[in-house]
């Protein structure tokens, strides 16, 4: 959307933009400072009554720029209009000649650097934002007169072009989480969304009985895996976590896919039985009943499928079968289709053993991501 590349002072583009509004321009964001800034912006064409505030609005030209500048440009020539519109160019980038930070997917922008906080408005893929500092994995980034955050990951700096910013391939966008962590977090949360029913915001997960692997660090090593695959494949990919040193609720790592919209949630997981004797991969996802988000089902119960077929014809391992519960914070949190992998039995000395091998965990890998390309070209 800065393609065009020139850079010009805030103070001559709005100027710009009012000369065009007082020459009857149909162009103009309308303002946001009256609004709340919910404005699309833009891209429709305004009564001369309109105009008078639309084009002086700081604040909107720079929130503006970002979600729809291309289309309001195209909007005006669309109606027959020949009159060149000045670039709405990001107020940032236009003061400070500084790189230019793009949203990689459509993004969440939140009122606080947490995934709890209240939903200000959401912003397009390659949307153009004013980072105006950093705080807690977050940034801040100043829409529409106001300071928001949004998760660092979602955004990138770029040199300005388009076209290192734009996500190659398909460039949808799948979040995963590799489950647990180094430290258990047993305080509570509610299952879901509303509810009274609480449950420990995240467990330490298996230890393998034989190899003694820690789940936590089994689900990295597959979700790192995960991750080379899918960005290869032209994934758009974002991980809930990169570390084993994290404290991240299962609500949490929902809120980072619901953040990231997610075209599919990957959370991965392994097994442990009280009978050593049982191995394979199994998928959950929620019932068709699920109070909280029951509509996902059949998105969700076809990604778990297409997951469980991709990994037992990838591992050659047994295939168990889709678990339907409502019982997994972690889904029921979930506003994108998602499932749980669990990918193998830690409490099966064979399976464990294998698992423990880059080997297997490629092959693992390789399968969930196979299960991705079928559920997301379906
Ligand atoms: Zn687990």
């Amino acid at each position: 959307m800065q393609n065009k590349g020139k850079k010009i002072g805030v103070s001559a583009a709005l100027a710009a933009l009012l000369a065009l509004a007082l020459a009857g321009c149909a162009f103009g964001p309308k303002s946001s400072k009256d609004s709340g800034g919910m404005s699309a912006g833009g891209t429709s064409v305004q009564s001369p009554a309109d105009q008078s505030v639309s084009a002086v609005s700081g604040s909107s030209a720079a929130g503006s720029t970002s979600t729809s500048a291309s289309e309001a440009v195209s909007s005006a020539s669309g109606n027959g209009s020949d009159v060149l519109v000045p670039e709405p160019v990001s107020a940032s980038s236009a003061d400070s000649g500084s790189a230019v930070y793009r949203t990689n997917t459509e993004v969440r922008v939140r009122t606080a650097p947490s995934t709890d906080s209240e939903i200000y408005k959401s912003l397009p893929a390659n949307t153009v934002v004013e980072v105006a500092g950093e705080e807690d994995g977050w940034y801040q980034i100043r829409i529409d007169g106001g300071i928001y955050y949004i998760r660092e990951d979602l955004i990138t700096k770029t040199d300005g072009s388009p076209q290192t910013a734009a996500a190659s391939g398909n460039g949808k966008t799948v979040v995963i989480d590799p489950g647990h962590q180094a430290q258990a977090d047993q305080s509570k949360e509610p299952v879901g969304p509303g509810s009274s029913q609480m449950k420990a915001k995240v467990t330490g997960g298996a230890t393998g009985k034989t190899t003694g692997l820690k789940e936590y660090e089994l689900n990295l090593q597959i979700s790192l895996k995960l991750q080379s695959i899918l960005t290869e494949r032209g994934y758009n990919v974002v991980m809930t976590r990169t570390s084993n040193d994290v404290n991240l609720s299962n609500s949490e790592r929902a809120g980072i896919a619901n953040d990231a919209n997610a075209a599919a949630f990957i959370r991965v997981h392994a097994n442990g039985s009280e009978n050593s004797g049982v191995s394979g991969a199994m998928t959950i996802c929620q019932t068709s009943a699920n109070p909280y988000n029951g509509e996902l089902y059949s998105d969700s119960h076809a990604l778990a499928s297409d997951v469980l077929d991709g990994i037992a014809a990838s591992a050659q391992c047994t295939k168990q079968s889709v678990w339907e519960t409502d019982t997994m914070s972690g889904i029921n949190w979930c506003k994108v289709p998602a499932t749980i992998v669990e990918v193998g039995y830690l409490s099966n000395a064979e399976e464990e053993q294998k698992l423990a091998t880059d080997d297997y965990q490629q092959k693992i890998a390789e399968g969930i991501a196979n299960g991705v390309d079928q559920f997301l070209s379906a």
